[in-house]
């Protein structure tokens, strides 16, 4: 039996998730995400590897953009299958590509603009990569399933989705070719998350796969531990309350707002800090917040404790979300110190800029960085120390304090990896490392070598390798 296994994405970089599967009879896409890195981004704009149309079926992991952000653009191209994955998946996705063919929409729109301003054409037709009606056109293919499910595709194909542990509805997902002798199971890792991280259950130990795809974004470090979280949230909100200033939150929407809503109520539950407002200013923080709300069968013994006893994170004094424009507008005229969140998390666009304007040159206020800033991004020069920074197009000092926490990555680091690939039983007969910045990757791939035995390689983009 040969099995085609074709790297398109994330080979060497960690966005651009996408890996094609052929077998005799059927073409399976495990993935369709978008490229992000800045020297990647015409990737995006790419024709498909092979005919949309001639893809039978997408098995999706999580819905973060990196592994779901192509699929409006595959849909519109020809690809009519089912795209199968966890219930909280299919709803954080649907939200996400929404939210994704919108910018796309905005940026066409100002570039546009600034082309006419400039009197000038592009080298091509100004237009967006894919549009909202795209991304509506992907929800209906959505299939859901759970945890441990065997989901039958046909052609002697099936596939097991397994608690990945990184965001909510994560997972990684063991796809089995049944032949004439044993079959072959590939396991695909997605993303993989902590152990003890709140809310979400740790990542599922998998016994058996014959290949593993497995993920190294941070395969050559190690995380802090995650108690110091507590320790630093508390000192930074009583200081910055002390001081009479806000603390500002730049904010992802997709579970690293329900993280944060998660330490907050604790510290609040604990008496370490005092009953103040909490505005969640990002109305897709809030549709992501609804979908955990409605999923509690995905979370951990501990987060079902607190719903138990009416002690839900996503409920407690002082939080408000605002979801309208005039809400929003009205947190500035707010009085006395108050914790605000608001996308986006590098500051790049959105109502966080509004809170930067207000805050950014007060002493007593503090910016509190708790996600990865990517080089060249407005949160990214704030970190950095920058005196003074341009915030929708005027320069403002920085005067506030500038504080950032480390602790609250979603992906497992070198030796969480480790444990993961540990569960297998039997050893695989080869790992695949991706998703990772080439250090990374190749350092992950030597460790795991070293510490196994078992045959590792790094692919780059566009590899192909048929597997027995
Ligand atoms: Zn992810």
């Amino acid at each position: 039996m040969d099995i085609k296994l074709s790297f398109f994405g994330a080979a060497q970089n960690v966005t651009g998730s996408r890996y094609l599967v052929e077998t005799s009879g059927a073409r399976l896409l495990i993935d369709c995400g978008l490229y992000q890195e800045r020297e990647l981004l015409a990737r995006n704009w790419d024709p498909f590897p092979v005919p949309p149309e001639s893809i039978d079926t997408v098995l999706l992991t999580h819905a973060h953009l990196d592994h779901c952000g192509l699929l409006p653009k595959l849909v519109r191209e020809g690809f009519s299958g089912p795209i199968h994955c966890t219930g909280p998946t299919a709803e954080i996705a649907t939200i996400v590509l929404l939210d994704s063919a919108h910018l796309q929409e905005e940026d066409a729109e100002h570039k546009l603009r600034r082309h006419k301003r400039e009197k000038r054409t592009g080298p091509h037709p100004v237009k967006p990569l894919y549009t909202t009606e795209d991304a509506e056109a992907v929800t209906p293919l959505l299939s859901t399933t759970g945890y441990e499910q065997p989901v039958q595709l046909g052609k002697g194909l099936e596939a097991v989705y397994h608690d990945a542990g990184h965001i909510l509805g994560a997972a990684s997902i063991s796809l089995t070719i049944k032949g004439k002798g044993a079959g072959r199971t590939i396991l695909f890792s997605g993303d993989v998350g902590r152990r003890d991280k709140p809310i979400l259950q740790d990542p599922a130990v998998i016994e058996h796969a014959d290949y593993v795809v497995i993920e190294s974004t941070y395969g050559d470090r190690l995380h802090q531990d995650r108690k110091e979280i507590d320790d630093a949230l508390a000192d930074i909100v009583n200081s910055t309350r002390k001081a009479g200033g806000n603390i500002v939150i730049p904010t992802f929407s997709v579970e690293r707002a329900q993280e944060l809503l998660y330490h907050l109520s604790k510290l609040l539950r604990e008496d370490r800090i005092p009953k103040m407002p909490v505005f969640v200013d990002s109305p897709m923080a809030i549709r992501v917040t609804d979908v955990f709300e409605h999923h509690p069968e995905y979370f951990d013994e501990e987060m079902m404790a607190l719903i138990r006893r009416r002690e839900s994170p996503f409920d407690f004094p002082g939080l408000r979300e605002t979801r309208s424009v005039e809400q929003s507008k009205k947190i500035s005229r707010h009085r006395g110190p108050a914790i605000i969140m608001a996308g986006s998390g590098m500051c790049t666009g959105g109502r966080i800029k509004y809170h930067l304007i207000d805050n950014i040159a007060r002493e007593e206020s503090t910016i509190l960085f708790v996600g990865y800033q990517a080089f060249g991004t407005l949160g990214r020069h704030i970190v950095e120390g920058a005196e003074n920074v341009r915030i929708l197009g005027r320069r403002h000092d920085v005067r506030a304090r500038v504080a950032q926490i480390h602790g609250f990555s979603a992906h497992a680091d070198r030796d969480e990896l480790l444990v993961w690939l540990s569960g297998l039983k039997k050893d695989p007969r080869h790992v695949f490392v991706t998703h990772g910045e080439p250090e990374a990757a190749e350092s992950f791939s030597r460790f795991v070598h070293e510490k196994t035995g078992w045959p590792t390689s790094v692919p780059s983009y566009e590899d192909s390798v048929t597997l027995q």
